[in-house]
C-alpha cells in the first residue's frame, strides 16, 4: 500500500514483519528504512513494483486435486491478474516434483511458475 504526497510516496515495507514506514522522494531517496532491504524495496515499489505470486492449479491423476504453485521470482504487479487467468487454464498430471516448472517464462518474464510441493 502506498500514498503519494507532494512528490513523495509513503509506503510500508513488506520485506519483513517489522513493517517500517518508508518515504521515497522524487529523487528516489528512501527514508524510514531500518535496513538496506527496505531501501531497495522502496525504490522498486516506486519505479517497478513486483510481487511473488502464490496460487494453485488443477491437478489430475491424484487424490489431491489442487497443486500449490508460485512464481520463481517476483513479477510486475500489473501482470498478476493476467497470470491468474492463465493459471485457471492449467492442468497438471501427477506425479509432480517439488520446484517442477509448470509454466516457463510466464507472460514474457524471467519467472517460471513452479510447484511448491511434490505429489506422488
Ligand atoms: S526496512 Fe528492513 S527492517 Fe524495516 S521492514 Fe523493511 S526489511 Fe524489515
Amino acid at each position: 500500500m502506498s500514498e503519494k504526497m507532494e512528490g513523495k510516496t509513503e509506503l510500508i515495507c513488506i520485506v519483513c514483519p517489522r513493517g517500517c514506514h518508508l518515504v521515497v522522494d522524487e529523487n528516489l531517496n528512501v527514508t524510514g528504512n531500518t535496513c538496506k532491504r527496505g531501501e531497495v524495496y522502496g525504490k522498486n515499489e516506486v519505479t517497478n513494483p513486483t510481487r511473488t505470486v502464490t496460487s494453485t492449479v488443477q491437478l489430475d491423476g491424484s487424490a489431491v486435486t489442487r497443486l500449490p504453485v508460485k512464481t520463481s521470482q517476483p513479477i510486475p504487479k500489473g501482470k498478476i491478474f493476467e497470470l491468474m487467468a492463465e493459471l485457471v487454464k492449467v492442468h497438471v498430471t501427477a506425479p509432480v516434483e517439488m520446484n517442477q516448472v509448470i509454466l516457463p517464462h510466464v507472460l514474457g518474464t524471467d519467472a517460471d511458475v513452479v510447484a511448491t510441493r511434490a505429489v506422488r
